[in-house]
């Protein structure tokens, strides 16, 4: 395309990867701490790309500074979205760091009560992001959202940008679905997710409890790692981050690191040196830790004066009132361990409340005997990985959580409960009194399995699938989007039958079927459609005779009950059925649905004519989706030789006589038609595609809601539908 730009990626995260530090009114930019910025910094270097976020606290600049700032920002190609003091601490502090992660992290005990005062803080600094990328964005642009302060940005640009391409990653654990549902705003949350073409998470663990949440709090049933949301398809996948294990390795092969490694270990003489890196947060399993020491000293007397276990703390969201409480809980343990078993010339922990500079980290990291990386619950923990590529050496024992994420990848670690202090303590000795040979032979592997996934690879493989799900869906919005040229088509023909589903296509689901009776608006706008001469109405339903003919009553409407088994023709008319011999596979059939609905509580049978249904709207989610399994296995092997078939529908397993269904129904609808007639068929359920495979060359379709089908076009829900219908009453 002449003219057309180069695309983009648009990196959007909480922060930028600089922060502005305010000094006597000057501003500079020091480098943002964390995995995040460390992960993505070379995916913004190397490729055209943008990276959106907060520049840290800038209120105390003036106008004219602030337009300086941007101005130096916008040449290292950042776009800053300031935020008032106010905003940081309701949206950053108390909705982000005092409810999502302590939730997310199973901390509940530490989710903030007063949430709900923040709740607003945190949708309304969402959608400020929405704006800020709104501006800039430009067809072709991929947008790479991250983490869990921004679950509803996606969301939010999707009704911004329809055809925006989005990636979400979750560098932090998702809950499960049990935990998860205990926030109010849980819908709020997950349809917010759901704007992306593609999810992320560290681990399928996470992925899978991300699953089943959609499952049991939406209703949403994924297909592996695909869901169907709002006319598009979400990928979900797990894409485990990593660390640039080249530029660790090297870097901590440097003499001058080397030099700095040995002279911490002569400043310990007769001692191994067991580390620990970690943000001071109360996920980190810092007490745990602790005690484990302890436990070790008490197990092992021999191991007095025999190593040192250095902990480096690292400053960590210091506004937040949880973080100072733990802050003075873990010096008092530490003073209490080192009190008890000190001698003159040692004490067993070392404690660093401070961020270390990067030649120390790796000099600390090359010189340890054994690292202790003991998270109670944690997305990854790069802290893991990235000793493992400073170990050029070979030889150190990484004792690992069975609760990090990295744990799914580092299985040749000493991997630990941290919950099980005792295992811990024990799990430490192992490690310090591990034979050389077990030793390089356990990180030789890691080293290896850590070579082939870099970082570089992480951020290819996410950036791959992001750009082919979000294709797949620019694709999908095109091609079923109803164009205005073909409304007008229909509207200048001499005549439009609409051939119309109810549930789901004019009224909403109802949880349970009697509950969804047409209401005023319905009736009047389908009485408007029907008392015109160029308007044949027909409704096709699965429902039965009974429930329609009363519903419908008064109107001049053509209706078609059980997928057209029963058809009246008019108001005046009766009920006439088809000629399609029954068999006798209901006596059977119904004693299955009937068992099934037992054992699910909710769920219960309906006798129709020529069909059984077994509705499980009302029944919980998961229960119900395991019982549709078995209940199909059972139908199969029931009806293997039956004129019968086995119908998914929208929460209902319906069991029909062969031969009947909605496609049977095209022959009457144009027997009525006048001459130049164009059908309009709308339909959301599996039953419809019958109808839509059947209509004729020139007919139009639509299907309401995500799910593929036959049909030409897409509309979302059955608003939209009643929207479109208007427009022929006009
Ligand atoms: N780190 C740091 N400053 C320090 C010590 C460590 O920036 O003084 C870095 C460390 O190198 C690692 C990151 O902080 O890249 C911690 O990431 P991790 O995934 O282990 O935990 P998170 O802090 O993201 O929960």
């Amino acid at each position: 395309m002449p003219g057309s730009a180069p695309s983009r990626s648009i990196i959007v995260a909480n922060r930028l990867p600089v922060t502005v530090r305010i000094d006597e009114g000057q501003a500079t930019l020091i480098p943002s701490v964390g995995g995040l910025a460390t992960a993505m910094k070379p995916c913004h270097e190397a490729a055209e790309s943008l990276w959106i976020g907060w520049p840290g606290e800038t209120s105390a600049l003036g106008a004219g500074e602030k337009a300086q700032l941007d101005e130096s920002l916008r040449a290292k190609r950042m776009v800053p979205v300031h935020l008032g003091r106010k905003e940081v601490e309701k949206f950053y502090e108390g909705f982000s760091n005092g409810v999502l992660w302590p939730l997310f992290h199973y901390s509940l005990e530490r989710v903030r009560l007063d949430a709900w005062k923040d709740w607003e803080a945190y949708r309304d600094v969402n959608a400020k992001f929405a704006d800020a990328i709104t501006a800039i964005w430009r067809p072709g642009d991929h947008i790479w959202v991250h983490d869990y302060q921004l679950a509803l940005l996606p969301g939010c640009l999707r009704k911004r940008l329809p055809e925006a391409s989005i990636g979400y990653f979750l560098h932090i654990p998702f809950p499960s679905s049990s935990v998860f549902r205990i926030l109010p705003w849980r819908r709020e949350l997950l349809e917010g997710l759901l704007g992306a073409d593609l999810i992320g998470f560290q681990t399928f663990s996470f992925q899978r409890h991300f699953i089943s949440t959609l499952l049991r709090t939406l209703g949403l049933e994924a297909k592996l790692d695909v869901v169907e949301f709002e006319g598009r398809v979400v990928r979900v996948g797990a894409f485990p981050i990593s660390i640039d294990t080249t530029y660790f390795a090297t870097a901590a092969s440097q003499p001058a690191v080397k030099e700095a490694a040995t002279v911490i270990r002569e400043n310990h003489p007769g001692c191994q040196l067991v580390l620990g890196v970690d943000r001071l947060d109360y996920t980190k399993g810092l007490q745990r830790r602790v005690l484990a020491i302890e436990r070790l000293l008490e197990r092992a007397p021999h191991l007095i004066e025999r190593f040192k276990f250095i902990q480096v703390a690292v400053p960590s969201r210091e506004g937040v009132e949880a973080y100072g409480v733990l802050r003075r809980q873990i010096e008092e343990l530490i003073g209490r361990v080192n009190g008890r078993f000190s001698t003159v010339n040692w004490s067993p922990i070392r404690y660093l409340y401070r961020s270390v500079d990067e030649n120390e980290l790796l000099a600390l990291y090359r010189a340890a005997d054994v690292m202790l990386v003991t998270p109670l619950r944690d997305g990854m923990n790069l802290v893991a990985k990235e000793f493992i590529a400073c170990q050029v050496e070979h030889d150190g024992v990484l004792v690992l959580s069975e609760f990090a994420g990295a744990s799914w990848e580092l299985g040749e670690a000493l991997l630990v409960n941290p919950y099980d202090v005792d295992q811990s303590a024990l799990a430490i000795q192992e490690a310090l009194e591990m034979p050389q040979e077990a030793r390089a032979y356990r990180m030789k592997m890691l080293r290896h399995r850590l070579r082939q996934w870099p970082v570089q690879r992480w951020t290819a493989e996410f950036m791959e699938a992001l750009i082919t799900a979000g294709a797949e869906n620019v694709r999908r919005h095109r091609a079923t989007t109803l164009p205005e040229t073909e409304i007008e088509r229909l509207l200048a023909a001499p005549c439009v039958a609409l051939v119309l589903d109810y549930d789901g296509t004019l009224m909403p689901f109802a949880p349970a079927p009697e509950l969804a009776r047409p209401d005023d608006a319905l009736l009047e706008l389908v009485r408007r459609l029907a008392v015109r001469s160029d308007r044949r109405v027909h409704i096709a339903s699965g429902r039965d005779r009974d429930t329609l003919g009363r519903w419908f009553t008064g109107l001049d409407v053509s209706l078609f009950a059980e997928h057209g088994f029963f058809s009246r023709a008019d108001q005046a008319g009766s009920w006439k059925a088809r000629t399609i011999p029954l068999s006798d596979w209901k006596p059977s059939v119904r004693a299955v649905l009937e068992r099934f609905a037992e054992h699910t509580p909710g769920s219960f049978v309906e006798d129709k004519a020529v069909a059984l249904c077994w509705h499980y709207r009302r029944a919980e989610p998961q229960l119900a989706a395991s019982q549709v399994r078995e209940l199909r296995l059972h139908l199969a092997e029931l009806l293997a030789n039956q004129p019968a078939e086995v119908i998914n529908g929208a929460k209902v397993v319906e069991v029909r006589q062969a031969g009947v269904h909605k496609g049977l129904i095209v022959p009457d609808v144009l027997a009525s038609a006048p001459e130049g007639a164009i059908i309009l068929a709308i339909g959301d359920d599996t039953t419809d595609e019958d109808l839509f495979k059947a209509l004729p060359p020139g007919a139009v379709s639509i299907h309401v809601g995500s799910r593929s089908s036959a049909a030409r076009y897409r509309l979302p829900d059955p608003a939209s539908v009643r929207a479109l219908l208007e427009r022929f009453t006009g």
